[in-house]
């Protein structure tokens, strides 16, 4: 683990409760000289804007003294908090953070799908059929239709052809479509100095091919997250261990005399759990009655054909610790269900708590997100900070769904119609 930090980051953290609550502005050392020796880009042109996503950084992970770069960020730029969309898990949230439409809307409504459409062929995290992404037009799309450069080092789904269709029997390359004008396929082995360093190789280039909008991704923080839950040692090892790479990222950006809106967020948070919170499904109801689409901190599922009467009583009675709904009766404000892709059974549990096929057999204990987008535990990072920005501001939290609009204003994209975010809370924190 990264020695402890002490100095002014330190006392400008100390004293955050949880839920987090952005800190107090406080005077702020100089940023450090930056490091990085490398020969400086053509003149510095239009700020680039860097989409950065820490998988998983609950934002209260900012007091625990191990993070000077992001909080130098924060205090710096625009910091707050967000309510992720529901479900709170990866896939979906990537997705409405760069498309502005809440899973129910964009189509991406879990980590694991089965479609009406697709019977025979459900999507797992592996999958790059541009089936499931088509729905809605992620931004990178968007800009390079408008003659923006993008690049992705990792972003789930910025390596589907995406508008394509995968022809059958296809066991290469999907044909056709729009992707970044530079993406890399999703690779947990590339560390994170190395995905800076690709984004910065980007960067070097001349002004007529370097991108204008750019997304990084570091996994590491939701892992150690599941590992060992929330509060363990390896998760404050992973997030000083992703501080050093924002580090590199700023002092590569800076030794390149480029300047960068970065917009540095998290897709949700992480809760603990443990073999001691489980609702064994197969003790509710008959598993002769159903399948199981997604389980964990929620499940889905499907009656299986003709016992429908059986499921039904079985799930929708009160149960300790979870809730079971029709998909036509979640509750309004999680804004889900109207899609074909949500399974007809929707059984929330409690937080912290899982809802599992069958009792563990060995016991455990970890970390879990996927939860009632309101829970605080589940809540997600924002920090925007550059030429963009105003400093030292603070931001109410609100939705994910409204991060889309607010980099369509970065990259100068006009606005769009028909999103499920806005960029108006964004106006007295944006320069003009
Ligand atoms: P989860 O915690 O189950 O919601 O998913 C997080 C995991 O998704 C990460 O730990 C990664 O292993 C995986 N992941 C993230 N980005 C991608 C991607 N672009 N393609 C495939 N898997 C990804
Ligand atoms: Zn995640
Ligand atoms: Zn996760």
């Amino acid at each position: 683990m990264k020695p402890m930090i002490t100095g002014p980051f330190v006392l400008l953290l100390a004293g955050c409760a949880y839920p987090y609550t952005p800190p107090a502005l406080a005077p702020i050392a100089a940023p450090a000289p930056m490091s990085t020796a490398a020969t400086a880009a053509a003149p510095a042109a239009a700020p680039v804007t860097i989409l950065v996503s820490i998988d998983g950084f609950r934002p209260d992970y900012l007091d625990r003294g191990v993070t000077p770069r992001l909080s130098q960020l924060a205090a710096q730029g625009v910091a707050g908090s967000m309510r992720p969309s529901f479900p709170s898990k990866t896939f979906p949230n990537h997705w409405t953070l760069v498309t502005g439409l809440v899973p129910d809307h964009h189509g991406i409504v879990g980590n694991d799908m089965e479609d009406p459409a697709r019977a025979t062929a459900p999507f797992t995290l592996a999958n790059d059929d541009p089936f499931w992404w088509n729905a809605a037009e992620p931004i990178w799309v968007t800009a390079e239709k408008a003659g923006i450069r993008t690049a992705t080092e990792f972003w789930p789904g910025a390596s589907i052809a995406w508008g394509s269709t995968q022809p059958k029997n296809n066991h290469g390359i999907v044909p056709g479509g729009e992707r970044p004008r530079d993406w890399a396929d999703f690779n947990a082995n590339i560390s994170g100095p190395q995905r800076v360093d690709a984004v910065i190789d980007w960067l070097r280039r001349p002004a007529a091919t370097r991108p204008r909008f750019v997304t990084l991704y570091f996994d590491t923080v939701d892992s150690a997250g599941h590992d060992e839950g929330p509060d363990g040692p390896a998760v404050t090892a992973a997030v000083a261990d992703v501080d050093g790479s924002i580090g590199r990222l700023v002092d590569g950006i800076a030794a390149l005399g480029q300047t960068a809106n970065l917009v540095i967020v998290s897709d949700h948070g992480m809760a603990p759990t443990s073999s001691t919170r489980v609702i064994a499904l197969d003790t509710i109801a008959n598993p002769a009655d159903y399948h199981t689409v997604e389980t964990g901190p929620y499940a889905t599922l499907a009656p299986v054909p003709g016992h429908e009467a059986a499921l039904a009583a079985a799930l929708l009675k009160p149960h300790p610790h979870m809730t079971c709904y029709t998909k036509a009766q979640v509750p309004a404000r999680l804004r889900y269900g109207s899609n074909p892709r949500v399974p007809p059974y929707l059984c929330m549990a409690d937080d912290g708590w899982l809802v599992l096929k069958t009792t563990p057999a060995k016991p455990f204990t970890g970390g879990n997100h996927g939860y009632d987008n309101a829970q605080p535990d589940m809540a997600a990072l924002f920090i925007a900070n550059g030429p963009g920005f105003a400093a030292g501001k603070r931001i109410a939290r609100f939705d994910n769904v409204d991060v889309a609009p607010l980099l369509r204003d970065l990259i100068g994209l006009p606005a769009a119609t028909g999103l499920d975010g806005s960029d108006a809370r964004f106006k007295s924190v944006l320069k003009r």
